[in-house]
């Protein structure tokens, strides 16, 4: 999609979008008194509240336009970065649906002073980009036309420089394309998107010069004792990859590394999903698709910092080799592994990879990101992702970035009093809680797990099980994968 910033609104777009405050008076500025006045009248006879996001469609006699859209915008005082990704999404989203695929708004330019150009330029590029996306590669060509996209949009920006407004939506759009690319992966169905496959697509990301990426095969990570992430891949006909995508623009800078869950499809293994927990299955792999984009981000971006990206994969399957409740495994670190349930496979490919990154790697900062539990799902459904971390300075700018890009995370307590829950009796470690129940703090246990193979650098741990993979569409996302950890991810590591 085409975005543009211009002087005066045109005319010649299918559609005119105008902005109404809730408070204010109704006066679009550039417009004839003509237009105005049929405009209020429309507005007028329609008595509406014009609370956020309530719109009304009209036509407009002798004009150009085919069609004026009017959308509340509810108080300015309530308007946040978020807002504008959700009217954008809101304002794109209509205009498909309206079959009107060349756009022209004021809604940017009436939002200037609220928040710095660069950030509104930003946050309403990212709101078109993301709410401008299907997943059609599997429709017929009848269906396919029906999903279009809007091919054009342009701000109007009156009377003031827009290099800074340009700047962010040049981020934006970077940000975003990012992760759209990231719901393709995820959308992809797992017989496609196999390890195998997404060490494909990385090779093509990979192609943009600033970025290298290396990989580790089955019998490489065999030798060099990645035996929890071998035991899950056991049971699949699918060889394990482990993937490291490096960014070094910085000579002799440290580095940041993130490490993304990689399961390309999750059965559960013996400890079998049941119908309605297993269909989606294929989004299991929503934390490497998420480091990889982010990696892609960052080149594009030209951020100034090394970031290195790490990404484990495996299908955990059923079969003759597969791995048994019951079995030991021993980790990179020499931790050994009982496996108390073949669903809690995500903590084992990550235990090696961290643990991995760490020695190999010596980064400064590491951060792994995935979809490792149900039971952050039902602490915080879909809004945001759960942190967990002991480095208050990485808790403060993960939340930051997260509330500033709208890819919130929430941090989760992190008490001394769970740090022994996932202690082993005839093992180091067990991979279920060994507490009560065994279920209770399922997404903090889950990171205690994870940080018994971080040694000394600042780690921190992103659950994104909820907001990786929606059931229902929001404002500017899409039923099914979203994305969620990209734009976080590369809002923290521009420093934001
Ligand atoms: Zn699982």
């Amino acid at each position: 999609m085409k975005l543009h910033v211009v002087e005066n609104i045109s005319g010649k777009s299918s559609l005119l979008v105008l902005g109404l405050w809730e408070d204010d008076l109704l006066f679009y500025r550039g417009f004839s008194e003509e237009l105005n006045s049929e405009i209020q009248g429309c507005v007028k006879s329609m008595r509406c509240v014009f609370h956020f996001g309530d719109s009304l469609v009209t036509k407009v006699t002798g004009k150009p336009y085919t069609k004026v859209m009017v959308m509340g915008m509810g108080k300015k005082q309530d308007f946040t970065l978020e807002r504008v990704r959700k009217m954008m999404g809101k304002i794109v989203k209509s205009a498909r649906g309206l079959k009107l695929f060349t756009l022209e708004m004021t809604i940017v330019e009436m939002l200037r002073g609220l928040f710095s150009d660069e950030e509104l330029g930003r946050a309403a590029a990212e709101g078109c980009e993301l709410a401008n996306y299907d997943f059609v590669k599997y429709l017929s060509t009848e269906k396919k036309e029906k999903k279009r996209l809007v091919e054009e949009i342009s701000f109007g920006w009156h009377g003031k420089s827009s290099v800074a407004l340009e700047r962010g939506i040049g981020q934006g759009k970077i940000i975003a394309s990012a992760t759209n690319f990231t719901k393709d992966l995820v959308n992809e169905p797992a017989s496609v998107a196999t390890p195998s496959f997404v060490e494909k697509v990385a090779r093509e990301v990979a192609k943009n010069k600033k970025l290298s990426l290396s990989v580790l095969n089955k019998e490489e990570l065999e030798r060099q004792g990645f035996g929890a992430m071998v035991g899950v891949s056991r049971g699949s006909a699918q060889p394990p990859k482990l993937l490291v995508l490096k960014y070094e623009p910085v000579k002799s800078g440290k580095c940041t590394a993130l490490v993304g869950k990689g399961i390309t499809f999750d059965s559960g293994g013996y400890n079998l999903k049941p119908t309605g927990g297993i269909e989606d299955m294929k989004s299991d792999m929503s934390g490497a698709a998420a480091v990889l984009a982010t990696l892609r981000a960052c080149a594009e971006l030209g951020i100034q910092r090394n970031v290195i990206g790490v990404m484990p994969l495996c299908e955990n399957m059923i079969g003759g080799c597969a791995q048994k409740p019951g079995d030991i495994v021993k980790a990179f670190n020499g931790k050994t592994i009982e496996i108390r349930n073949t669903d809690a496979e995500g903590r084992l490919i990550l235990a090696d990879a961290l643990s991995y990154t760490e020695a190999r790697y010596k980064p400064e900062v590491m951060v792994d990101i995935a979809t490792l539990t149900g039971a952050c799902v039902i602490a915080l459904g879909y809004y945001a992702s759960g942190l967990v971390s002991k480095d208050i300075n990485l808790i403060s700018g993960l939340t930051i970035a997260g509330q500033k890009s709208g890819d919130r995370v929430w941090a989760l307590p992190f008490y001394e009093e769970y740090q022994d829950a996932m202690d082993g009796t005839i093992s180091d470690l067990r991979n279920m809680s060994s507490k009560g129940k065994g279920y209770e703090a399922g997404a903090i246990h889950g990171g205690v797990f994870l940080s018994k193979f971080v040694d000394k650098v600042k780690w921190a741990h992103i659950d994104i099980a909820g907001p990786a993979f929606l059931m229902e569409e929001s404002d500017y996302l899409q039923r099914g994968g979203t994305g969620a950890g990209v734009r976080v991810l590369t809002y923290w590591l521009m420093g934001m």
